[in-house]
Protein backbone atom coordinates (compact mmCIF):
# COMPACT_ATOMS: atom_id res chain seq x y z
CA UNK A 1 0.00 0.00 0.00
CA UNK A 2 1.08 3.12 -1.04
CA UNK A 3 1.88 6.43 1.79
CA UNK A 4 0.50 10.12 1.84
CA UNK A 5 1.73 12.55 3.96
CA UNK A 6 -0.41 15.49 4.42
CA UNK A 7 0.10 18.23 6.50
CA UNK A 8 -2.40 20.46 7.99
CA UNK A 9 -5.21 17.41 8.17
CA UNK A 10 -6.65 18.67 11.58
CA UNK A 11 -9.27 20.53 9.39
CA UNK A 12 -10.92 22.05 6.01
CA UNK A 13 -8.63 21.03 2.91
CA UNK A 14 -6.25 18.91 4.41
CA UNK A 15 -8.57 16.97 6.21
CA UNK A 16 -10.46 16.26 2.64
CA UNK A 17 -7.39 15.34 1.19
CA UNK A 18 -6.92 12.62 4.04
CA UNK A 19 -10.27 11.16 3.55
CA UNK A 20 -9.84 10.75 -0.05
CA UNK A 21 -6.21 9.25 0.05
CA UNK A 22 -7.73 7.03 2.43
CA UNK A 23 -10.87 6.25 0.62
CA UNK A 24 -8.53 5.19 -2.49
CA UNK A 25 -6.63 2.94 -0.08
CA UNK A 26 -3.24 5.00 1.00
CA UNK A 27 -1.67 4.84 4.77
CA UNK A 28 -1.77 8.05 5.74
CA UNK A 29 1.00 10.45 7.83
CA UNK A 30 -1.06 12.79 9.34
CA UNK A 31 0.24 15.90 10.92
CA UNK A 32 -0.94 19.27 12.44
CA UNK A 33 -1.00 21.26 16.13
CA UNK A 34 -4.05 19.75 17.55
CA UNK A 35 -3.08 16.37 18.69
CA UNK A 36 -6.88 15.33 19.74
CA UNK A 37 -8.48 16.43 16.05
CA UNK A 38 -5.61 14.22 14.35
CA UNK A 39 -6.10 11.21 16.69
CA UNK A 40 -9.66 11.42 16.45
CA UNK A 41 -9.56 11.51 12.90
CA UNK A 42 -7.08 8.80 12.84
CA UNK A 43 -9.63 6.84 14.32
CA UNK A 44 -12.59 7.32 12.24
CA UNK A 45 -10.31 6.73 8.62
CA UNK A 46 -8.83 3.48 10.27
CA UNK A 47 -12.32 2.12 11.05
CA UNK A 48 -14.12 3.58 7.37
CA UNK A 49 -11.37 2.55 5.34
CA UNK A 50 -8.96 -0.03 7.13
CA UNK A 51 -5.79 1.99 6.02
CA UNK A 52 -2.75 2.61 8.82
CA UNK A 53 -2.71 6.38 9.64
CA UNK A 54 -0.22 7.63 11.73
CA UNK A 55 -0.15 10.99 13.70
CA UNK A 56 2.74 12.98 14.24
CA UNK A 57 1.59 16.45 15.87
CA UNK A 58 4.27 19.13 15.13
CA UNK A 59 3.86 22.95 15.21
CA UNK A 60 5.62 23.28 11.39
CA UNK A 61 6.31 27.02 12.00
CA UNK A 62 8.98 25.99 14.20
CA UNK A 63 12.43 25.45 12.34
CA UNK A 64 13.24 21.96 13.35
CA UNK A 65 9.43 20.61 12.57
CA UNK A 66 10.60 19.64 9.26
CA UNK A 67 13.02 17.26 9.96
CA UNK A 68 11.56 16.01 12.96
CA UNK A 69 8.43 14.79 10.96
CA UNK A 70 11.30 13.69 8.30
CA UNK A 71 13.38 11.67 10.91
CA UNK A 72 10.45 10.12 12.76
CA UNK A 73 8.90 9.17 9.38
CA UNK A 74 12.35 7.54 8.95
CA UNK A 75 12.21 5.71 11.93
CA UNK A 76 9.06 4.40 11.53
CA UNK A 77 10.42 3.03 8.40
CA UNK A 78 7.61 4.48 6.07
CA UNK A 79 8.03 5.30 2.65
CA UNK A 80 5.80 8.69 1.35
CA UNK A 81 5.14 8.27 -2.15
CA UNK A 82 2.65 11.96 -2.05
CA UNK A 83 3.50 14.60 -0.28
CA UNK A 84 0.64 16.95 0.49
CA UNK A 85 1.83 20.81 1.85
CA UNK A 86 -1.51 21.80 2.89
CA UNK A 87 -0.63 23.38 6.08
CA UNK A 88 -1.11 27.21 5.82
CA UNK A 89 -2.64 30.28 7.35
CA UNK A 90 -3.58 33.71 6.34
CA UNK A 91 -3.48 37.16 8.31
CA UNK A 92 -5.59 40.05 7.62
CA UNK A 93 -4.33 43.95 7.96
CA UNK A 94 -2.35 46.77 6.91
CA UNK A 95 1.05 45.85 7.00
CA UNK A 96 1.65 48.97 9.09
CA UNK A 97 -0.03 47.49 11.99
CA UNK A 98 0.04 43.96 12.13
CA UNK A 99 1.90 41.67 14.38
CA UNK A 100 5.71 40.85 13.24
CA UNK A 101 5.77 37.48 15.43
CA UNK A 102 2.51 36.34 13.61
CA UNK A 103 3.89 37.18 10.01
CA UNK A 104 7.17 35.27 10.61
CA UNK A 105 5.18 32.55 12.00
CA UNK A 106 3.34 32.59 8.59
CA UNK A 107 6.58 33.04 6.52
CA UNK A 108 8.10 29.83 7.91
CA UNK A 109 4.76 27.53 7.78
CA UNK A 110 3.52 28.91 4.38
CA UNK A 111 7.08 28.90 2.41
CA UNK A 112 10.01 27.69 4.56
CA UNK A 113 8.67 24.55 5.89
CA UNK A 114 6.85 23.72 2.71
CA UNK A 115 10.33 24.33 1.10
CA UNK A 116 12.18 22.36 3.42
CA UNK A 117 10.02 19.19 3.72
CA UNK A 118 9.68 19.21 -0.37
CA UNK A 119 13.79 19.05 -0.36
CA UNK A 120 13.61 16.01 2.35
CA UNK A 121 11.02 13.98 0.43
CA UNK A 122 12.17 14.72 -3.21
CA UNK A 123 15.34 13.52 -2.62
CA UNK A 124 13.96 10.20 -1.15
CA UNK A 125 11.47 9.87 -4.12
CA UNK A 126 14.31 10.40 -6.83
CA UNK A 127 16.01 7.85 -5.33
CA UNK A 128 13.16 5.73 -6.42
CA UNK A 129 11.84 7.72 -8.92
CA UNK A 130 8.70 8.03 -8.28
CA UNK A 131 6.77 10.00 -6.34
CA UNK A 132 4.08 13.01 -6.18
CA UNK A 133 4.24 16.41 -4.76
CA UNK A 134 1.13 19.04 -4.24
CA UNK A 135 1.61 22.41 -2.89
CA UNK A 136 -0.96 24.74 -1.62
CA UNK A 137 -0.73 27.91 -2.85
CA UNK A 138 -4.18 30.19 -4.21
CA UNK A 139 -5.46 32.53 -6.54
CA UNK A 140 -3.77 35.06 -4.29
CA UNK A 141 -0.80 33.96 -5.81
CA UNK A 142 -1.58 35.74 -9.32
CA UNK A 143 -2.01 39.66 -7.63
CA UNK A 144 -0.14 41.46 -4.65
CA UNK A 145 -2.88 41.59 -2.17
CA UNK A 146 -2.83 45.38 -0.10
CA UNK A 147 -4.49 44.10 3.61
CA UNK A 148 -2.82 41.10 3.29
CA UNK A 149 0.60 41.67 2.03
CA UNK A 150 2.68 39.21 3.34
CA UNK A 151 0.19 36.23 2.95
CA UNK A 152 -0.65 36.95 -0.79
CA UNK A 153 3.28 36.98 -1.56
CA UNK A 154 3.94 33.84 0.63
CA UNK A 155 1.63 32.17 -2.29
CA UNK A 156 2.74 34.05 -4.72
CA UNK A 157 6.06 32.23 -3.77
CA UNK A 158 4.71 28.73 -3.62
CA UNK A 159 3.53 28.94 -7.13
CA UNK A 160 6.85 30.11 -8.09
CA UNK A 161 9.01 27.38 -6.60
CA UNK A 162 6.54 24.88 -7.28
CA UNK A 163 6.32 25.70 -10.78
CA UNK A 164 10.13 26.07 -10.92
CA UNK A 165 10.74 22.36 -9.56
CA UNK A 166 8.19 20.88 -11.74
CA UNK A 167 10.14 21.41 -14.53
CA UNK A 168 13.41 20.76 -13.20
CA UNK A 169 11.97 17.28 -12.41
CA UNK A 170 10.16 17.07 -15.74
CA UNK A 171 12.19 14.26 -17.04
CA UNK A 172 11.65 11.67 -13.79
CA UNK A 173 9.36 9.75 -12.17
CA UNK A 174 8.26 12.77 -10.19
CA UNK A 175 5.49 14.77 -10.54
CA UNK A 176 5.21 18.61 -8.57
CA UNK A 177 1.83 20.33 -8.75
CA UNK A 178 0.75 23.23 -6.90
CA UNK A 179 -3.06 23.83 -6.36
CA UNK A 180 -4.87 27.43 -6.23
CA UNK A 181 -7.76 27.58 -4.86
CA UNK A 182 -10.17 30.61 -4.46
CA UNK A 183 -12.09 31.58 -1.13
CA UNK A 184 -13.11 28.35 0.35
CA UNK A 185 -15.15 27.25 3.36
CA UNK A 186 -12.74 26.39 6.30
CA UNK A 187 -11.81 27.46 9.34
CA UNK A 188 -9.55 29.88 7.56
CA UNK A 189 -11.34 32.64 7.06
CA UNK A 190 -11.64 32.75 11.50
CA UNK A 191 -7.94 32.22 11.38
CA UNK A 192 -7.00 34.80 9.18
CA UNK A 193 -9.63 37.39 10.27
CA UNK A 194 -11.52 37.91 7.29
CA UNK A 195 -14.88 36.29 7.96
CA UNK A 196 -16.27 39.63 7.75
CA UNK A 197 -14.61 41.15 4.44
CA UNK A 198 -16.20 41.50 1.22
CA UNK A 199 -14.28 38.82 0.01
CA UNK A 200 -16.22 36.33 1.98
CA UNK A 201 -19.12 38.02 3.07
CA UNK A 202 -21.33 39.90 0.46
CA UNK A 203 -21.75 36.61 -1.68
CA UNK A 204 -19.56 38.67 -4.60
CA UNK A 205 -17.43 35.52 -5.17
CA UNK A 206 -18.44 32.15 -4.67
CA UNK A 207 -17.07 30.03 -1.91
CA UNK A 208 -16.45 26.61 -2.74
CA UNK A 209 -16.81 23.73 0.04
CA UNK A 210 -13.30 21.87 1.17
CA UNK A 211 -14.35 18.65 -0.15
CA UNK A 212 -15.04 19.84 -3.84
CA UNK A 213 -11.28 21.97 -3.60
CA UNK A 214 -9.66 18.83 -1.93
CA UNK A 215 -11.03 16.25 -4.90
CA UNK A 216 -10.13 18.54 -7.36
CA UNK A 217 -6.73 19.23 -6.57
CA UNK A 218 -6.77 15.08 -5.67
CA UNK A 219 -7.81 14.05 -9.48
CA UNK A 220 -5.11 17.05 -11.19
CA UNK A 221 -2.58 15.75 -8.86
CA UNK A 222 -3.37 12.14 -10.11
CA UNK A 223 -3.27 13.39 -13.49
CA UNK A 224 0.32 14.91 -13.28
CA UNK A 225 -1.23 18.10 -13.91
CA UNK A 226 1.48 21.32 -13.06
CA UNK A 227 -1.14 24.08 -11.82
CA UNK A 228 -4.42 23.07 -11.06
CA UNK A 229 -7.40 26.07 -10.20
CA UNK A 230 -10.42 24.90 -9.50
CA UNK A 231 -13.57 26.53 -10.70
CA UNK A 232 -13.94 28.65 -13.66
CA UNK A 233 -14.17 32.21 -11.75
CA UNK A 234 -11.03 31.32 -10.32
CA UNK A 235 -9.09 30.54 -13.35
CA UNK A 236 -10.86 33.26 -15.15
CA UNK A 237 -9.31 35.26 -11.92
CA UNK A 238 -5.97 33.81 -12.54
CA UNK A 239 -5.58 33.98 -15.96
CA UNK A 240 -7.07 37.78 -16.02
CA UNK A 241 -4.46 38.62 -13.72
CA UNK A 242 -1.95 39.14 -17.26
CA UNK A 243 -3.81 41.43 -18.49
CA UNK A 244 -5.08 43.76 -15.83
CA UNK A 245 -3.60 47.07 -15.03
CA UNK A 246 -2.12 46.54 -11.42
CA UNK A 247 -3.57 49.82 -10.16
CA UNK A 248 -7.18 48.20 -11.10
CA UNK A 249 -6.69 44.93 -9.21
CA UNK A 250 -4.58 46.23 -5.89
CA UNK A 251 -7.97 48.92 -5.57
CA UNK A 252 -10.00 45.51 -6.05
CA UNK A 253 -8.48 43.41 -3.52
CA UNK A 254 -7.38 46.48 -0.80
CA UNK A 255 -11.22 46.96 -1.20
CA UNK A 256 -12.18 43.17 -0.62
CA UNK A 257 -10.14 42.87 2.57
CA UNK A 258 -11.42 45.60 3.98
P1 LIG B 1 -7.82 25.55 7.81
O1 LIG B 1 -9.11 24.82 7.94
O2 LIG B 1 -7.52 26.65 8.76
O3 LIG B 1 -6.63 24.47 7.82
C1 LIG B 1 -5.29 24.82 8.03
C2 LIG B 1 -4.54 23.61 8.54
O4 LIG B 1 -3.18 23.98 8.77
C3 LIG B 1 -5.10 23.08 9.86
O5 LIG B 1 -5.06 21.67 9.85
C4 LIG B 1 -4.11 23.61 10.89
O6 LIG B 1 -4.09 22.72 12.00
C5 LIG B 1 -2.81 23.59 10.10
N1 LIG B 1 -1.84 24.50 10.66
C6 LIG B 1 -1.97 25.83 10.90
N2 LIG B 1 -0.87 26.31 11.50
C7 LIG B 1 -0.01 25.25 11.62
C8 LIG B 1 1.29 25.11 12.18
N3 LIG B 1 1.95 26.15 12.72
N4 LIG B 1 1.88 23.89 12.16
C9 LIG B 1 1.22 22.82 11.63
N5 LIG B 1 -0.01 22.90 11.09
C10 LIG B 1 -0.62 24.11 11.10
O7 LIG B 1 -7.70 26.23 6.38
P2 LIG B 1 -7.69 25.64 4.88
O8 LIG B 1 -8.48 26.58 4.07
O9 LIG B 1 -8.06 24.22 4.85
O10 LIG B 1 -6.16 25.84 4.51
C11 LIG B 1 -5.40 24.86 3.84
C12 LIG B 1 -4.50 25.54 2.81
O11 LIG B 1 -5.32 26.11 1.79
C13 LIG B 1 -3.66 26.70 3.35
O12 LIG B 1 -2.35 26.60 2.83
C14 LIG B 1 -4.37 27.94 2.81
O13 LIG B 1 -3.48 29.03 2.65
C15 LIG B 1 -4.88 27.42 1.48
N6 LIG B 1 -5.99 28.18 0.89
C16 LIG B 1 -7.17 28.36 1.57
C17 LIG B 1 -8.19 29.12 0.99
C18 LIG B 1 -9.51 29.36 1.70
O14 LIG B 1 -10.26 30.27 1.29
N7 LIG B 1 -9.86 28.57 2.70
C19 LIG B 1 -8.02 29.67 -0.29
C20 LIG B 1 -6.81 29.46 -0.96
C21 LIG B 1 -5.80 28.72 -0.36
P3 LIG B 1 -3.74 23.08 13.53
O15 LIG B 1 -4.43 24.35 13.89
O16 LIG B 1 -4.25 21.88 14.26
O17 LIG B 1 -2.24 23.18 13.59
Amino acid sequence: MKTALITGASSGIGLEFARLFAHVHYNLVITARREKKLRDIAQQLENDYAVNVTVIPLDLAKPDAPDELYNSIKEKKITIDALINNAGYGYHGSFKDTDWTKEQDMIRLNITALTHLTKLFVKDMLERNEGKVLNLSSTAAFYPGPNMAVYYATKAYVQSFTEALSHELKDSGITVSVLCPGPTDTEFQERAGVTDSALFSNGMMPVASARKVAKIGYEGLMKGKIVIIPGVFNKLSAWSSGITPGFISKRVIESLHE
